[in-house]
């Protein structure tokens, strides 16, 4: 949340956003399986400005061997923004934000994978920012699932990621790059939809406890539909493959 944009209208009088968007509604959406035949699974998310490539290898036998686990395996995301991802160019290699990003990525994936069936043995999920406009790490968290599933790896269920935020006073979905550089409050959330589990909650601002009860209202919707585009996705490959 970066401040200085006092003088923005972020809703309009007829309730549009700077983009045209309402409230409650998300950036368009495509998701593609696929896209690394080197890997053993990977997706293409396009999401708003945002594209985003994400590869999944293992579950393999983790090396060096002392990080080894000797009952289950690692889920291990790298998260990373690619030079040209942004206009004003990122500086290559890692760094503190997307260290902290690969592991809430790599936590929320834990959580949905049959980890104890891969004792030693890591799952290795690369999450690449192609191109960057606000909400890299929920499309990277929804494009990673994508990957896995795609990989076949075995997991209780895809984890779907969003976020919502407060802009203008307004809770609002789906933060554009101008709500979410001047905007008061980003709220990402991981979330398993068929269960309601929430296994990536971080927040960058402040929202009454209202605020926030509002803003979750409007993910979970919002993950449900988002939810049908990955499971479509995974059928549109399938269907490929049986073809
Ligand atoms: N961003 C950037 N350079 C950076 C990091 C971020 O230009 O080194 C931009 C990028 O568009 C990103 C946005 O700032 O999507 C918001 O970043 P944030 O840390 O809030 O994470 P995100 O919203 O992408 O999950």
């Amino acid at each position: 949340m970066g401040g200085g944009g006092e003088d923005l209208t972020f809703i309009d009088d007829e309730g549009k956003r700077l983009d045209g968007r309402k409230p409650n509604e998300l950036r368009p959406i495509k998701m593609k399986l696929g896209g690394v035949p080197n890997a053993d699974g990977s997706a293409l998310v396009e999401w708003g400005d945002n594209k985003v490539m994400a590869a999944c290898y293992g579950p393999r036998e983790l090396h060096p061997k002392h990080k080894q686990h000797p009952m289950r395996a690692l889920v291990q995301v790298t998260y990373n923004m690619a030079p040209f991802s942004v206009s004003d160019r990122k500086r290559p290699g890692p760094d503190r934000r997307s260290q902290e990003i690969s592991k809430v990525l790599s936590e929320a994936l834990t959580h949905v994978t049959f980890v104890e069936q891969f004792p030693k043995a890591t799952i290795d999920v690369y999450v690449e920012i192609l191109q960057a406009s606000a909400g890299t790490r929920c499309v990277g968290l929804t494009a990673a699932s994508l990957a896995m599933a795609d990989a076949g790896i075995p997991m209780r269920d895809i984890v779907t990621s969003v976020a919502a935020g407060k802009v203008g006073g307004e809770i609002v979905l789906d933060l554009s790059k101008e709500e979410d550089n001047f905007g008061e409050a980003d709220l990402p959330i991981g979330m398993v939809v068929n269960s309601g589990e929430v296994v990536l909650l971080q927040m960058d601002g402040h929202m009454t406890t209202a605020e926030f009860e509002k803003a979750m209202g409007l993910i979970e919707d919002a993950a449900k539909e988002i939810y049908g585009m990955q499971v479509d996705a995974i059928k549109a490959k399938y269907s490929e493959v049986g073809a």
